[in-house]
């Protein structure tokens, strides 16, 4: 034996010492600890432990099969690769560094598979091999947490259908945005979407997406209609007639992306919505936390099976209104077209009535005018195309002498014996036959009636529209409307002469159109230009005396009020300015409801014989020696002015005057210069009197006075004034001084006098007494 070789033997006997020493202690250790492995490997559940840095040391071999590796695989992992949620581990590390107990924490695992699982996990803090270490225990609760997720969702989805059920009357969008929301939250999702899917199920129109969705999109513009055929992935719910679950959407072969801003897509599904055979509806949601499941699929389903159900409910209620309202209207138009006939059928019945006693009255009517005509005094007849009467009334038989009967079916020729007449009479038939109307006038001899005026019309008749088979011949005998005519004409010829030698204007005035015309004397004898002004009227009234014109209005305005002969007199100012006196006489012309309707007058001018009048009238009351007002002038005005008084309770004086020793005078310069005293005194007095006081001659040299509207006081002095006046103005004649006095009796008024008798004998009793006191005095009584 070599060195080497024994080297290499006893190599190989110290790896056997080796080998039989570990064996010896193994087996020593697993005498030990057969009881805690017993344990370890039999507890219902996993169990492990492992290191605080989540390195797995010792499992059970329930701890490996729950997440389906072997223990050999368990060991090389770490926990990280086992719990789902990192931070899961990091807070469940932590809190067994800090040596806290955990118990019974709900931890999602992820298994061999890449399935996922539920567990409820515990974990003590332990010292293991001389290092902190942990002792867990978990066991798999996925089944009892999905019975609990299915309860929750199921509660969910129960509330959803029943605030769905009770939006049956809410728009449609408002029900699918509120199905939509619910799918989001029974499917845990982040976001969710309903198309309409159009009949030919080839085109896909959005409906609206989960409102959570639009916040987390920034989409900017999304488009709402897609084709089938260009639709990606979550086309195939279509295509494929089925719910389609897509866990891992990027590692998808057929996704065709997504709208720009669009949230990344990692979970997705969708369903088909049927309805019948047909798909209506693709509902889908996306980015659940967890994979989507078959019980995500029935939720979603459950959920837009309650909505399509409410959905048709809807519709059905909305179609069942609509028929009804179209039933109403119906019913409503039918009532009316009822009602429509029933009014016809009334009108109808009213129009018959109405027609029958149209008839009736047609036919009274046509028996009136048979009366008529045969009665009428007018010669009436129809003659036919061949000129023969078809008709003649009564009145023929009168005018020719002959029965109706041995006229009718004769020809007109003849029937006038005037042959020029005769042959006038065929001419005219033969022009009405061509349509005319006739009318002429003529003087006919009659055979019984003598020489009349005729007025002859010739009507065309016609039966048939547009043929005229007879033409009616009505003549009316005119002749005393003739004769009266002429006579107007020659009565008017003769006013139009007397008129216009009298120099007389003739006027007309229209009541109803208060339209004036004047003939051309008128215009003479105002004169007045035609057309000068703006109407006749005016042209009166303008040149009208202002003094005259509102008593002549009133006049006027009475005659028609009372339907009376207008006669009257005024003055108008010619435009030199110049009066002139108008004579003026007018009579209403009146209808026969007792209208005045129209006034025709005449006027003249009276001017010359006005002022001989006013000359004449002046002559009459005057004293032509002293110019006074004479006796029986000075009287009236006396009577007119006491009246006045006593009506109106106004005092009034009367002075007696009269001049002293006048015989004197005259016997003194002689009978012309007494006459010259007597004028000096008129003189006097007037310009001594007021113009409204009444004053006249009333015997040779005595004189009375009237001062109106004066008291007794008043009166006295004007009296003292004349007599001083008097007495201090001696007049002058033929070179004479002739000195002269008066004496004046004074009274006035009292209330029992009721004539001027008293009021005069009370007057010259007062003179009376002043003669017989001395003269030149003023004395009252
Ligand atoms: P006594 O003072 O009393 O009034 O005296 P007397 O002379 O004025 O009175 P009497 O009555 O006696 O005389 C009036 C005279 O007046 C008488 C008459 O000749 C005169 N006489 C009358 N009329 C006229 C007249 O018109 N002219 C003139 N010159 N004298 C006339
Ligand atoms: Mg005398
Ligand atoms: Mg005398």
């Amino acid at each position: 034996m070599t060195l080497p070789d024994l080297k290499k033997e006893l190599e190989i006997a110290r790896t056997r010492l080796a080998k039989l020493e570990t064996e010896n202690e193994v087996a020593e250790c697993a005498m030990d600890m057969t009881l805690e492995k017993l344990i370890f490997e039999n507890i219902p559940g996993g169990m492990a432990v492992i290191g605080l840095d989540g390195s797995i040391l010792v499992p059970n071999s329930e701890a490996s099969q729950i997440i389906g590796y072997t223990t050999e695989e368990i060991v090389k992992l770490n926990a990280s690769s086992i719990i789902c949620n990192r931070q899961d581990l990091l807070t469940l590390l932590k809190q067994l560094k800090q040596g806290k107990i955990i118990s019974g924490y709900p931890l999602m695992l992820r298994c061999k598979d890449n399935s996922t699982i539920w567990t409820s996990f515990s974990a003590k803090p332990i010292e293991y091999g001389g290092s902190k270490a942990a002792l867990i225990t978990f066991t798999d609760i996925t089944k009892h947490k999905q019975a609990l997720k299915e309860l929750e969702l199921d509660e969910i989805r129960f509330e959803m259908l029943y605030t769905i059920s009770g939006m049956i009357h809410k728009p449609e969008k408002d029900i699918l945005n509120f199905a939509l929301d619910a799918i989001v939250k029974v499917t845990d999702s982040e976001f969710g979407y309903i198309f309409h899917l159009n009949e030919d199920e080839t085109e896909l129109s959005l409906h609206a997406w989960s409102t959570d969705a639009l916040r987390q999109c920034k989409i900017k513009s999304m488009p709402r209609v897609f084709k089938i055929e260009d639709t990606g992935l979550w086309g195939n719910a279509v295509r494929q007639r089925k719910p389609i679950i897509t866990n891992d959407y990027m590692a998808c072969p057929n996704k065709r992306g997504h709208p720009e801003g669009h949230v990344p897509i990692i979970r997705h599904m969708n369903i088909p919505v049927f309805e019948g055979k047909r798909i209506t509806f693709v509902a889908g949601v996306g980015n659940k936390d967890t994979e989507y499941t078959k019980e995500d699929i029935r939720q979603l389903d459950l959920v837009m099976d309650g909505t399509t159900s409410v959905l048709h409910r809807k519709r059905a209620i909305t179609a069942m209104e609509k028929a009804h309202d179209r039933l109403e209207e119906r019913v409503q138009d039918r009532t009316a077209k009822l009602q429509k006939a029933n009014e016809d059928f009334a009108r109808l019945t009213t129009k018959l009535i109405k027609q029958d006693k149209e008839r009736e009255l047609a036919k009274k009517t046509l028996i009136r005018y048979e009366r008529i005509i045969s009665s009428s005094p007018d010669l009436i007849s129809l003659i036919d195309q061949e000129h023969r009467f078809v008709m003649v009334n009564d009145a023929y038989e009168k005018a020719f002498g002959i029965k109706q009967e041995a006229i009718i079916g004769h020809s007109i020729h003849g029937i006038l014996e005037d042959t020029v007449l005769d042959e006038r009479l065929h001419k005219n038939v033969d022009k009405t036959f061509n349509g005319e109307v006739i009318k002429v006038e003529t003087w006919v001899n009659f055979p019984t009636l003598g020489k009349r005026f005729m007025a002859v019309f010739y009507h065309p008749v016609s039966i048939e529209e547009g043929i005229i088979e007879f033409v009616s011949i009505e003549a009316r005998d005119m002749t005393d409307l003739k004769t009266k005519e002429e006579a107007l004409r020659e009565a008017a010829e003769r006013l139009d002469l007397a008129t216009d030698a009298g120099n007389i204007g003739i006027w007309e005035w229209d009541l109803l159109d208060d339209d004036t015309i004047w003939d051309n004397k008128m215009h003479e004898l105002y004169k007045v230009t035609p057309g000068e002004f703006d109407s006749i009227y005016d042209a009166w009234r303008t040149r009208l005396h202002e003094e005259d014109l509102p008593e002549i209005e009133r006049e006027l305005a009475d005659c028609i009020a009372e339907k009376k002969r207008f006669d009257t007199e005024f003055r108008i100012v010619w435009p030199d300015g110049s009066v002139r006196f108008i004579r003026a006489a007018a009579s209403l012309r009146i209808n026969e409801d007792g209208v005045p309707f129209s006034m025709t007058g005449v006027n003249w001018d009276v001017t010359d014989r006005r002022t001989m009048e006013i000359e004449l009238r002046r002559l009459a009351s005057t004293d032509p020696l002293t110019g006074a007002s004479n006796r029986r002038h000075f009287m009236d005005r006396l009577q007119a002015e006491f009246e006045r008084c006593k009506r109106y309770s106004t005092p009034m004086v009367l002075l007696s005057i009269d001049i002293d020793h006048f015989k004197k005078i005259n016997d003194s310069f002689g009978h012309p210069d007494g006459d010259e005293v007597l004028k000096d005194l008129v003189q006097r007095c007037k310009a001594t009197l007021r113009t409204t006081d009444v004053f006249g001659r009333v015997g040779g040299e005595e004189f009375l006075a009237a001062l109106t509207q004066t008291s007794n006081i008043a009166g006295e002095r004007t009296a003292e004034r004349l007599r001083s006046i008097i007495e201090s103005n001696p007049v002058s004649v033929h070179g004479n001084q002739i000195p002269y006095t008066i004496s004046i009796g004074l009274t006035g008024i009292l209330d029992e006098d009721s004539s001027i008798e008293p009021l005069l004998k009370r007057a010259d009793e007062a003179l009376y007494k002043a003669k017989n006191n001395g003269r030149n005095r003023v004395e009252k009584h």
